[in-house]
């Protein structure tokens, strides 16, 4: 969990990056679908307190910053992601971490301020918890 926020090794109960590829080409292989590098890098999200990046076959990948690729085991892409610096990535958990988990979302089109307007709206006080 990086600052907080579940990234594909707590979603896939994974040990790390070679045992998420592991399953993932084990997975893949028992679809007969062929795994392919795709040549379309695909910015993470915060999607219910999870980090994932849309596939362009519609399905969420589960990444890790510390992966050399996110895994679509939908289609057998293997997908290079653009993150938030790590700095980027801590505020957004602090902004979010007062929120009910289903709430805790964040696009890339997003700002800072965005989210704090977000939690005005939620009627969240900073550090209430
Ligand atoms: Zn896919």
């Amino acid at each position: 969990m990086e600052y907080g926020i579940q990234t594909g090794l707590d979603i896939y109960h994974a040990r790390d990056y070679a045992d998420a590829l592991q399953r993932f080409t084990r997975a893949t292989a028992n679809r007969n679908i062929r795994p392919f590098v795709s040549v379309l890098p695909i910015k993470a999200r915060i999607n219910h307190n999870r980090w994932l990046a849309d596939c362009q076959c519609g399905a969420g990948v589960a990444c890790d910053p510390s992966w050399e690729f996110g895994l679509c085991s939908d289609c057998g892409a293997k997908h290079l992601i653009e993150w938030p610096l790590p700095a980027k990535r801590e505020r957004l958990a602090a902004l979010l971490k007062d929120r009910n988990v289903p709430l805790r979302s964040w696009e890339p089109r997003e700002g800072d301020e965005d989210l704090r307007k977000q939690n005005d709206t939620l009627g969240i006080v900073r550090g209430a918890r």
